[in-house]
């Protein structure tokens, strides 16, 4: 609904563009032999009038304007009116300044000596402000106006900065800091003050489909989808769907907002539906935020997604090893249970809680390395080994959230490589999670439900192909 708006509003731009060019063109012709000094400026006003119409249509009216000037040398070279030109010394074609101003971070570059460069290891904003001249009077000033607005100590390695200076000047005017795409600083180093600057992001509707042939990786790129999309159709379904176990032929669908700026692809926003196929099983997991409180996914019924537990603790790994009451133990090489599930991932990966809980025990053991335990109620615990360290804030009492982050993938205690070494404990004896299933959770209150289904069936008109 929202593109054939946004195309309609483009198409009448263009033509409405289209319209002037010919318009300047006709009265470009039938005046060439009137043409004096005057030529040059009426034809390079009608040309920026046009161009500061439409940010769309800037290329394409480059591209019009160069050929408008060939087509005139053209011109030149075959018709009568080329006497009354090439009597004219003064007006020189080729010299039309039909060159539109390089706008970045509201400056008008080209007016500006530019430097660009990014963030070094261990470099502060201090220094850096101190090598391109600033006194550290100055500095002190502008830290300080920069309170409450920029975080002086959030400046990251890599990060991509702008220094720009008025010609002819030695020190730099301003100074511009870009942590990510949507947003950027600019510190004002005559005014000392500093201003954020959101960038606007369109947001469009998008769906996508795809089938796994070999991975879920391959499924997504193979299409042209950002990969992020998996990250996010993964957080929707994590609860139900076990990404650890796809099959060859599995279906998903997603319905997703993709976010630009400039026109340009920059991220992904909500994932609104998404929809999975396994074998005889199908999920559906719907976005609600009608109601702050309630927001979350839920299936076609209504009934929260978040419920119970994740199906793993973290994301993007693999099982190494599988739950088994009799195996043989690499490191010891010999029949000892392994009542648990190993989950191989890189060293440092965050590992979630994966359910709501208390955390009953963090501590290192010789042969779990750092462990945390949580218990969820008086049925269910969780056990997590061989961590490379916990997360900031987690030890005995803490209360944890579904998906909280508790600590990290390592190698301490026995363990031949980084993985987590997961436990689910029922009455406190292991079992196998990847067999457990749950009964079904309450739906939303019935106060919601008409508005969640109204919605769930809008977002499915829309995946499904209508508008
Ligand atoms: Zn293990």
């Amino acid at each position: 609904m929202e593109s054939s708006h946004y195309r309609k509003a483009l198409r009448k731009q263009t033509q409405r563009l289209k319209t002037k060019i010919k318009g300047t063109l006709k009265t470009l012709v039938a005046r060439l032999p009137l043409l004096s000094g005057i030529l040059q400026n009426r034809f390079v006003r009608g040309l920026f009038l046009s161009a500061y119409q439409s940010r769309y249509a800037l290329s394409g009216l480059t591209l019009t304007a160069v050929m408008l000037v060939l087509g005139i040398r053209n011109l030149d070279q075959h018709s009568p009116i080329q006497a009354s030109l090439a009597g004219n010394q003064d007006v020189t074609l080729d010299a039309f300044p039909i060159q539109i101003p390089h706008l970045r971070y509201g400056f008008a570059l080209d007016t500006f000596q530019v430097t660009e460069g990014s963030i070094q290891p261990n470099e502060f904003l201090g220094s850096l402000l101190q090598e391109h001249g600033l006194s550290s009077v100055e500095i002190q000033e502008l830290v300080q106006n920069a309170e409450g607005i920029f975080d002086i100590k959030s400046l990251r390695t890599g990060k991509p900065y702008t220094f720009l200076a008025k010609a002819g000047k030695e020190k730099p005017d301003y100074f511009i800091y870009e942590p990510n795409v949507y947003v950027y600083y600019v510190f004002d180093l005559n005014g000392k003050s500093v201003k954020r600057v959101e960038r606007p992001v369109q947001k469009k509707w998008k769906t996508a489909l795809g089938k796994i042939e070999t991975s879920l990786w391959n499924a997504m790129t193979e299409q042209g989808l950002d990969y992020a999309l998996a990250a996010k159709m993964e957080d929707a379904l994590q609860w139900s769907v076990d990404f650890h176990h796809l099959q060859k032929g599995d279906r998903f669908q997603l319905l997703y907002e993709q976010e630009y700026i400039n026109g340009r692809p920059v991220g992904i926003g909500q994932v609104y539906v998404a929809h999975y196929q396994t074998g005889d099983n199908e999920f559906y997991s719907i976005w609600y935020d009608e109601n702050k409180e309630l927001q979350g996914y839920y299936d076609l019924e209504g009934r929260p997604m978040n419920k119970g537990f994740l199906k793993a603790p973290v994301k993007f790994s693999r099982i190494s090893s599988r739950f088994n009451p009799s195996r043989l133990h690499p490191i010891l090489k010999r029949r000892r249970p392994h009542l648990g599930t190993d989950y191989a991932a890189p060293y440092g990966t965050p590992i979630m809680a994966v359910g709501n809980g208390v955390v009953v025990e963090a501590r290192y053991s010789r042969g779990g390395g750092n462990m945390i335990k949580i218990k969820h109620n008086e049925t269910y615990s969780t056990r997590y080994l061989h961590m490379q360290k916990f997360a900031s804030g987690i030890r005995a009492g803490t209360t944890v959230k579904q998906g909280q982050i508790i600590g990290y993938v390592g190698s301490t205690g026995l363990a031949t490589g980084p993985h987590v070494h997961f436990e689910f404990l029922k009455n406190g004896h292991a079992v196998d999670h990847t067999k457990l299933s749950f009964p079904p959770p309450d739906p939303l209150p019935e106060s919601e439900l008409p508005k969640f289904f109204e919605l769930r069936d809008q977002y499915m008109k829309i995946l499904n192909g209508g508008s």
